[in-house]
């Protein structure tokens, strides 16, 4: 028996030039972090070797009095690290990530084509929950449901609960989801919970971008007004990849959520559990419950606060003036470029962040705005000093783009390429 070195150079090779590249680069994806050695132990560990189809007491398999013993650890230190009462909330920890969990909960508690309601993508909602062009059903959530998203209200930056709300009475939707991929916000809990009560729907809280952050109490608590509440556990957790269903524990709207959700997670739309993955979230959840976590999810709010401050001096324009969370969503229209030049352009320079659309914008291809993300820096040592310089990186960078987009429209793009290969262009560093 080899290791990866002697058995594999090749794959070795490229693992360890994409370990230089998140090492060297300004990793600044909101979705991303980096995970802990002991993660990533447990993820590289024999576990990933059981099948174990069924939960902790009830497998298809034998051989798993060691996988139970795990993943009822998971459990429990899922509902302690968000602080609910293992009475009142069950936890699925067996979605393979949180497109899978999502659509588990959909299968669990819809019948093929119920409505939905969720965050509109343009608007910063995530593909699995419901998104669809007028000429085309995208994700497989609006292909087997009838989805009417709602959105910004594009002047505030903020999402419109009146209209959601005035839509929700027509539409009369089953499910209503909160939750966002780039929303710098919270959540309004209160008002949803009015709303799904007053049209009889369940309400669901996608928190993958912020379940760090909810975690650490941080941000508002979604279990307080939510019937079910989903995660995937790679973003500001911390953990490894992986997906995690909450419901609640007393039947809602009839529905006995504990067994649907179960039932959906398998043999619904899964076979075997990942046990490596989930003894990597075990790991996480542990971590998550310690005064360090804490501390360091109060660092990626204050390092994102910091890094919004810089850029609205630099006269940059944020969608809904700054953020309460991990993110901030930079609109680059009224400079005349857009995301997907700029980012580009900063990825030559090591700074890794993406494009993303924002309220208003035609194309979602070419969208007019950057999002840019709090956590994975915060968790390599980075303070709000390092989140200011951050800034003004990423302002040099604009200023590049807007020079070669100046280049490019002289149609000198030789020029252009010299130029952006070129010392003078090695903006940090
Ligand atoms: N939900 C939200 C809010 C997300 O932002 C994402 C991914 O970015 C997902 C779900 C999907 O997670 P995965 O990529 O693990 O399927």
């Amino acid at each position: 028996d080899y290791g990866l070195s002697e058995a594999d150079p090749e794959v070795r090779a490229i693992i360890d030039k994409e370990k230089q590249r998140q090492f060297k680069s300004l990793e600044l994806i909101a979705s991303e972090n980096f995970t802990s050695r002991a993660v990533m132990e447990a993820v590289g560990s024999c576990l990933t070797n059981k099948y174990s189809e069924g939960l902790p007491g009830k497998r298809y398999y034998g051989g798993n009095e060691y996988i139970d013993e795990l993943e009822t650890l998971c459990q429990e230190r899922a509902l302690a690290a968000f602080h609910v009462d293992g009475k009142n909330w069950g936890v699925n920890v067996q979605p393979l990530s949180g497109s899978p969990a999502n659509f588990e909960v959909y299968t669990a508690v819809l019948k093929p084509h119920d409505r939905i309601m969720g965050l509109d993508l343009p608007h910063g909602g995530h593909l699995s929950h419901g998104f669809m062009t007028p000429k085309r059903r995208v994700s497989g959530t609006s292909i087997y449901f009838e989805s009417m998203p709602y959105r910004l209200d594009e002047s505030t930056g903020l999402v419109d609960y009146d209209m959601l709300e005035k839509t929700a009475i027509l539409f009369r939707p089953k499910l209503i989801i909160a939750g966002a991929s780039a929303y710098p916000r919270d959540f309004d809990y209160v008002r949803m919970r009015k709303i799904a009560d007053a049209v009889g729907a369940f309400l669901m809280m996608d928190m993958a971008h912020i379940s760090g952050l909810v975690a650490a109490s941080v941000v508002a608590d979604p279990f307080e007004y939510c019937d079910i509440v989903t995660t995937t556990t790679h973003k500001s957790l911390r953990g490894p990849r992986g997906g995690m269903i909450f419901f609640k524990k007393d039947p809602v709207l009839g529905v006995d959520l504990e067994s649907a959700i179960n039932n959906a997670v398998f043999p619904g739309l899964q076979g075997g559990p990942h046990n490596h993955t989930i003894g990597g979230l075990a790991v996480c959840l542990k971590y998550a419950q310690s005064p360090e976590f804490k501390a360091y999810q109060n660092k990626v709010v204050s390092n994102c606060r910091a890094l919004a401050s810089r850029l609205i001096e630099l006269g940059y324009m944020l969608v809904s003036g700054g953020s309460d969370n991990h993110l901030v969503l930079v609109d680059l229209r009224p400079l005349g470029i857009d995301g997907a030049r700029a980012e580009k352009i900063l990825d030559m320079a090591s700074i890794t962040l993406n494009k993303n659309s924002v309220p208003g914008d035609k194309s979602a291809l070419v969208p007019g705005g950057i999002r840019i993300g709090s956590p994975a820096m915060t968790t390599r040592g980075f303070t709000e000093k390092e989140f200011v310089a951050i800034a003004d990186f990423i302002h040099e960078g604009v200023q590049i783009t807007l020079e070669a987009k100046q280049l490019v429209s002289g149609s000198k793009l030789q020029d252009f390429m010299k130029f952006v290969t070129s010392p003078d262009f090695s903006f940090v560093g």
